[in-house]
């Protein structure tokens, strides 16, 4: 085979962008590509695989196989030659293809003849489509520029897929963005919501992968390389940044000013590939990098990379962010991942949010959680797939999305939003209503909080008051550390909004999951055991006293209640109180009004609490249990973890005996106690914490109505009972005994 020139390269380009804007349906353009590589490249055979689904490869298009194989030979990911390009994104390259370890030899291709190999991946910025092949009789290692070459081609093929040119009668190709597509993520936040796609990052489309005129491509390249140098630089100079931050951005410009970067897309140009298309090529090179890198370091930089890509494409299309689309009704916003003010900022407009990535703890799932908003994180390829105004519906409670759905799925779907919707309306006739069990025991319920846009919901949802305001959000939001009259201003507000009820402000717990983005990020081995919440109050007081301080002010003479997160011995109970008491005298002292009463208490999240001296919790003004927190610990069991963080019940009898001995602890010394974790909110697991003894719980305002109708539905008299047994007998989980129980008494 010959050796191969720029323009060979650009001449077969054209040749495909000419036939492709020929006439004809799916099959017979791909037959059409197949035939012109094999015939540009020198080579017997061109092969097309594609993805059937995620997992399976097909053959769809041949010039040089038998063609009785054609979509009738499929490869599993990872199997044989083509299925290893498509699982690692990485060129094939064998003189003798029988002999590379993992050949799968098919005898209905009658590809035994063909001894040389060269598979390349067709994808488009990370998204693999399938497998494009040559093939040859001669023994031969291709050379490193016929495999850039047929990179170049395989990128023009994936731009044209995306474009639709394989569509029609007998196309090869299912239709992208056309099929239903059901996501399997998780639950970030419960509900079930149903409306269009709307994408936080515009997918930018290229309509022009194949350059006319290479000159011009090169010239629009550096302009908006030119351009994009610019911005960064501008970025950084309007920024004040500490040093660590200037460090991790120095990287980001340095990106950006890369010759390497601008030369490989100036030789993706030279190779007849348009200024878009070239920078695609690259930014799909380092995804496939991305996800081969083990070293954490590395994989942020190349994030930034990649970054960089997806301006740069903005630039040149001039699509993107600000494309000018309106919000569609019922937006359901899906993304690669959003942070939390720029969640705050769509606010109570979205019915739902997908992430491709995300996390349970992570800032966006606190703020869709607090705006009650449907959440499913880790719907993996949700991004790619789908299309600003798609048909979408989000399954929280499941963390199923499915994308454009049928309509039987759909119907099925709108069956259950109307049961919720109506189980709604009834929760809402109990709202006035005390949660009174049965036997005649009155359990107070009380809401989580963290915004302002939580507030109204302690009308709505009848909670007592607010049992846990988590300050730390309104630390997440800002770009910026707030100042203490601004939080003062926005603390007075809760309190106004809470019209005289009780909130328990929980004073900054930042560290493990919750990074401050102006806060010097720790590099710490093991973050949610690490340097968080009232340990870094306590080493760094400033803000613990700015706060206390904000807090006095708001109150500014009405009662007021404070309490530590992460306590882990008596010792630093003592430490930060004093802080707040020496706050309270000093503001005395400064002519402002005090409390009218200061109730100082902790959250028990570390199970060394439970064994604290008695003075403990003599001198604590209230407890409550952390229960996400003191479950971590408790079980050894990573809460972020998606692989263990259902591993253990919560109704697992040795962590109910936990409970149980705080429950008593707090009963000798009179200590007010409650439970503030997520599992307050599950009704099942509520009553059974009723049932032991708890008399407060604190969960989101939408759970307040389930668990109160639970409540009075139940005997917790003889609920106990029936724990107790269980407890008794050794069993590991009163689940069971607890859930059969309930379905006799709904008999
Ligand atoms: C908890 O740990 O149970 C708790 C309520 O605190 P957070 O979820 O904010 O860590
Ligand atoms: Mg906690």
């Amino acid at each position: 085979m010959p050796e191969r020139s720029e323009s060979d390269s650009r001449k077969l380009l054209k040749r495909l962008r000419d036939s492709l804007a020929e006439p004809g349906q799916g099959q017979e353009r791909l037959n059409r590509v197949t035939h012109l590589i094999a015939d540009s490249m020198h080579t017997e055979v061109c092969s097309i695989y594609l993805f059937r689904d995620t997992e399976t490869l097909e053959l769809c298009a041949s010039e040089g196989l038998l063609a009785e194989s054609v979509h009738q030979t499929r490869l599993r990911l990872g199997e044989g030659l083509v299925g290893r390009v498509a699982r690692t994104a990485v060129p094939v390259n064998t003189a003798n293809a029988p002999s590379e370890k993992g050949f799968r030899f098919m005898p209905e291709t009658g590809e035994e003849i063909y001894s040389s190999f060269l598979g390349v991946p067709i994808q488009r910025v990370g998204e693999k489509l399938g497998v494009l092949v040559v093939q040859s009789k001669a023994a031969r290692q291709f050379s490193d520029d016929e495999v850039y070459a047929l990179e170049v081609v395989a990128m023009v093929l994936a731009e044209m897929t995306e474009l639709g040119a394989f569509l029609g009668e007998g196309a090869a190709l299912g239709a992208l963005h056309k099929q239903p597509v059901m996501f399997r993520g998780a639950t970030g936040q419960e509900g079930s919501a149903e409306g269009q796609v709307w994408l936080h990052e515009a997918r930018v489309v290229v309509t022009n992968p194949v350059a006319d005129d290479p000159e011009v491509e090169l010239t629009r390249i550096r302009a908006a390389v030119g351009e994009l140098r610019v911005s960064v630089d501008d970025l950084l100079a309007a920024q004040s940044l500490d040093k660590e931050q200037k460090k991790v951005l120095e990287a980001y410009r340095m990106f950006a000013h890369s010759r390497g970067w601008l030369r490989r897309m100036e030789e993706d140009i030279q190779a007849g590939l348009s200024a878009e298309a070239a920078v695609e090529k690259e930014q799909s090179a380092t995804r496939a990098r991305l996800s081969q890198v083990p070293d954490a370091y590395l994989r942020d930089r190349l994030h930034d990379l990649d970054d960089l890509s997806n301006r740069l494409l903005r630039i040149l299309t001039g699509q993107g962010r600000d494309t000018g689309a309106e919000l569609p009704e019922n937006p359901v916003l899906v993304a690669r991942n959003i942070g939390p003010a720029e969640l705050l900022e769509y606010g109570r407009s979205l019915r739902g949010v997908v992430l491709s990535e995300g996390s349970v703890g992570s800032h966006a799932a606190i703020v869709a959680r607090a705006l009650a908003i449907p959440l499913v994180i880790h719907a993996d390829g949700v991004v790619v797939e789908a299309l600003n105004g798609d048909a979408i519906l989000v399954d929280g409670d499941q963390g199923i999305v499915h994308l454009r759905p049928e309509e039987s799925v759909a119907a099925a779907f709108r069956d259950k939003i109307a049961m919720q919707t109506q189980a709604q309306l009834r929760y809402a006739d109990l709202r006035d209503k005390p949660a009174l069990s049965l036997d005649g025991r009155e359990i107070s319920l009380h809401m989580n909080a963290g915004l302002m846009a939580d507030l109204p919901s302690l009308e709505s949802s009848g909670a007592e008051g607010v049992g846990l305001f988590r300050t730390e959000l309104q630390f997440l939001i800002r770009n910026k550390m707030p100042k203490r009259d601004e939080l003062a201003r926005l603390y007075a507000r809760v309190m106004d909004a809470a019209k005289g009820r009780r909130v328990a402000f929980r004073t900054l717990d930042i560290g493990s999951d919750k990074v401050l983005p102006y806060m010097k990020p720790q590099d710490e081995p093991n973050p949610a055991m690490g340097w968080r919440a009232i340990r870094v109050g306590l080493d760094k007081p400033g803000v613990l006293q700015m706060q206390a301080q904000a807090l006095i002010r708001a109150a500014a003479g009405r009662p007021l209640s404070i309490m530590f997160p992460f306590i882990a011995e008596y010792a630093e109970y003592i430490d930060a109180r004093a802080y707040v008491l020496a706050q309270v005298e000093r503001e005395g002292a400064l002519g402002h009004p005090t409390p009218e009463t200061l109730e100082i208490g902790a959250m028990l999240e570390t199970p060394s609490l439970a064994f604290a001296p008695r003075e403990f919790f003599e001198t604590t003004d209230f407890l409550s249990i952390g229960g996400n927190d003191l479950k971590q610990f408790f079980f050894a069991a990573d809460r972020e973890n998606e692989r263990v963080r259902r591993r253990y019940d919560t109704l697992n009898a040795s962590f109910l005996g936990l409970i149980r001995q705080i429950i008593d602890r707090c009963a000798e010394s009179g200590t007010t106690l409650s439970f503030c974790g997520e599992d307050a909110g599950r009704p099942v697991e509520a009553i059974c914490l009723a049932a032991i003894g708890l008399q407060n719980l604190s969960m989101r305002p939408a759970s307040i109505g389930p668990v109160k109708s639970l409540i009075r539905r139940t005997d917790l008299a003889a609920l106990r009972e029936v724990i107790n047994a269980e407890c008794a007998k050794g069993s590991v989980s009163v689940r069971p005994a607890v859930m059969e129980f309930l379905a006799k008494d709904a008999n």
